[in-house]
């Protein structure tokens, strides 16, 4: 049971190049807790925490102003652009609060939601999951690619949770059993479930992004969907050698057969295709076998630098999570 009465939430969102919504996020935020101040549900203390992740436009001077005019709002600017799942890390990270909810600048995300999953972790959830009742405000293509690449994800035995992005409260223990994860390749969808405590979903529908443009192109998409796979199974490791080893089976069989066709009966017919083939067939997948294995390899030297996730450049009315 979460026995803080009045829980202090604060609501993380991850900003790069938001300048034409922020200030309408702002407006509509700032309400809406206003608005569960009032009603009891959360402190008076709460924050909306604006993260910076390198923009070039004038979002952070935006932020600024924003928490210069009213203490709700609150700022951290990242040195440089890490990626949404960078920001929100240090977002949550860098946040004191009993509860963080974390969300997209963009309002894609329904605001009405944040109630419930206030109301779920009063009511003793730790983690509490935004999930998208439709996908109607998506493109046909970004539609199915999510599909196979949330299918992918389950036939690896990778446990996430369908339809959920990164709209999710999390609590202040949730939160500091995270910053244990300390790794560089990060998918949060991925790790949170990880974690274990008592979770809840609640359902909403997900708009269309109200002013600017998406973040998220394809090529982004796909690293971040790669990401998803190779930082958290081996399975692409394990096809490769089932792969090699159905190929062996069948090259040996064929070799028996050859042999056979050779001591008992008419021989075989010397052909070009039985000796080309085979080249291509057994170069492409040794390509494929490097090609995969080197992709780990890549992710351990990558880990082992052991870099900073992010790093702080300026701070507005945050306090730093101990
Ligand atoms: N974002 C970020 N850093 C980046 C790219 C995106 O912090 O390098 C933020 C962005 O400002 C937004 C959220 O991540 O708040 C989701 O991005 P977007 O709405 O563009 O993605 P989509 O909804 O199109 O998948
Ligand atoms: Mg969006």
């Amino acid at each position: 049971m979460n026995t803080v009465t009045n829980p202090v939430i604060a609501l993380v969102l991850p900003c790069y190049n938001e300048e034409q919504i922020l200030p309408l996020t702002a407006r509509k935020l700032a309400s809406e807790l206003q608005r569960l101040v009032d009603s009891g549900l959360v402190s008076a203390q709460s924050k909306i925490v604006f993260v910076d992740d390198g923009s070039c436009d004038s979002t952070w001077s935006l932020i600024e102003q924003l928490s210069a005019g009213d203490s709700v709002f609150a700022g951290i600017k990242l040195a440089r652009n890490y990626g949404h799942q960078y920001a929100l890390y240090a977002g949550l990270m860098e946040t004191e609060a009993d509860a963080l909810i974390s969300l997209d600048a963009d309002l894609q995300d329904d605001v009405a939601v944040i109630e419930k999953m206030v109301t779920s972790f009063r009511a003793g959830s730790e983690i509490v999951y935004g999930v998208r009742n439709n996908r109607e405000s998506d493109t046909r293509f970004k539609r199915y690619t999510a599909a196979a690449h949330y299918w992918l994800l389950s036939k690896m035995g990778i446990e996430t949770v369908p339809d959920h992005a990164d709209f999710r409260l999390m609590s202040r223990r949730a939160v500091n059993f995270l910053g244990e994860y300390r790794e560089a390749n990060l998918y949060l969808r991925g790790i949170v479930p990880l974690l274990g405590l008592r979770s809840d979903k609640v359902y909403f529908s997900r708009g269309v992004r109200l002013a600017g443009e998406s973040k998220y192109p394809f090529r982004r998409m796909l690293s971040l969907s790669l990401q998803g796979l190779t930082s958290f199974s081996i399975v692409p490791l394990r096809i490769i050698s089932v792969l090699g080893m159905i190929v062996f089976f069948i090259a040996l069989g064929l070799g028996g057969w050859a042999l056979a066709a050779t001591l008992f009966g008419p021989g075989t017919v010397p052909g070009w295709a039985s000796t080309v083939i085979p080249i291509y067939l057994l170069g492409g997948l040794q390509l494929l076998a490097i090609g995969v294995a080197g992709e780990y390899v890549g992710k351990t030297f990558i880990e082992s630098k052991g870099r900073p996730l992010y790093q702080v450049e300026e701070r507005l009315g945050v306090e730093r999570a101990d």
